[in-house]
């Protein structure tokens, strides 16, 4: 048996060589490389795409967070409630508008926010959650919009791991008042670089963003409010304008991977794989199992020659980059329980289905060596 990379992108961009290569010909041609046509495109599309009225193209995923923060005036002394087990950039963003992080635990089942914790996190400071939609999978943003609404939060979604998910009310980037795309390389959406986006049904804070993004300008030259310098490349916008026709079809390979694997996985005892019920929502980013054996089993799977990797081990809170926050082991248990059980199995769209099964077969092999810690 070959090894089984934890990701391989090449099939994703083969196909598409000669496309990718046109649209960096035309965009070398025009010689437009910041804020032309292409990403005034690619904003249209990937708007419409999310079933959104605007898009503003930025630098990186962590920018379209911190730039929703500043366009709704988060910064000192605010409160922003966010999960406990997430990419450590949702926090950065947090602390890089100045405000605090103030971490919600998770729901053990679907890795994201625990809607029913979400109250009791609120003080008179808090002025927005950000529900991530963490590995494709929608948060619980009924119940998330309900309490905010109530408490007069501002709702902005992560949803760099959730390029066209799908949730109760709709599409990810839809469901909060302002949404954040990553089109970092490994994301369902990914350039061939950095890259990212703001969504949003409202007028008024894209027309903030659009600003901010670009030194708080929107006439050259007249500066109406401070700003930074993030705008997706031009080059990137023609590239993603080549990848973003494919991604529905490249969401349903991941779902068809995501079935394969809960099919077989499933009754594995001692392993607890995603919801069967997600398949069809979620747009399956990662796919994660949990286990009390990780370590092992990943150093296993490795043996087999199938690569494997965690998501994430250290949770925002106990790192030592966050310890001025004041939390301790402790704090979050069920996220922490994550961090040291959850384990990234290889998904992409272009994955053979005898990878997969040897994936599995690997799986079941190590159960069956009866080394599951108590
Ligand atoms: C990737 C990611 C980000 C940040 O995106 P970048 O483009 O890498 O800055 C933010 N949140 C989550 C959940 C992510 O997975």
């Amino acid at each position: 048996m070959t090894r089984v990379p934890f990701l391989d992108l090449r099939p994703s961009h083969e196909p598409l060589r000669d496309e990718l290569e046109r649209a960096f010909a035309r965009t070398l041609t025009r010689s437009t490389f910041v804020l032309g046509p292409e990403v005034e495109a690619f904003e249209a599309e990937f708007a419409e795409y999310c079933n959104v009225r605007h898009c503003v193209g930025v630098g990186n995923g962590l920018d379209a967070l911190k730039i929703i923060l500043l366009s709704c005036g988060v910064g000192p002394g605010d409160e922003v409630i966010v999960p406990a087990h997430t990419a450590i950039a949702t926090w950065l963003a947090v602390t890089e508008v100045g405000a605090r992080p103030v971490g919600v635990d998770i729901e053990a089942r679907s890795y994201n926010l625990d809607s029913a914790l979400l109250s009791g996190a609120i003080t008179p400071r808090t002025r927005a959650v950000i529900p991530v939609h963490l590995y494709g999978r929608v948060a619980d943003m009924r119940a998330i919009r309900a309490v905010a609404q109530a408490h007069k939060l501002v709702v902005i979604e992560d949803a760099a791991q959730a390029h066209g998910a799908s949730g109760e009310d709709g599409m990810a980037g839809g469901l909060g008042d302002a949404a954040a795309f990553s089109f970092y390389p490994t994301k369902n959406l990914g350039a061939l670089g950095d890259g990212g986006a703001i969504v949003t049904n409202d007028a008024d804070l894209a027309g903030r963003a659009r600003a901010i993004r670009n030194y708080g300008s929107t006439r050259k030259n007249h500066h109406e409010r401070l700003g930074t310098n993030s705008r997706l490349d031009e080059l990137q916008a023609a590239l993603l304008r080549v990848k973003l026709p494919r991604l529905r079809a490249q969401t349903q390979a991941r779902r068809a991977t995501a079935r394969a694997y809960i099919e077989r996985l499933d009754q594995v005892p001692g392993l607890t794989c995603p919801d069967k019920g997600a398949v069809d929502d979620a747009v399956w980013h990662l796919f994660v199992v949990q286990t009390a054996g990780r370590d092992a089993l990943a150093a296993h799977l490795e043996s087999r020659g199938i690569g494997t990797l965690v998501h994430y081990p250290i949770a925002p809170h106990r790192q030592p980059a966050l310890a001025h926050l004041g939390y301790s082991e402790g704090s979050f248990p069920v996220a922490e329980r994550a961090a040291a059980e959850v384990l990234s199995l290889p998904l992409w769209p272009g994955i053979a289905p005898s990878s997969v099964s040897h994936v599995c077969a690997s799986v079941e092999e190590w159960f069956a060596l009866g080394k599951l810690p108590p």
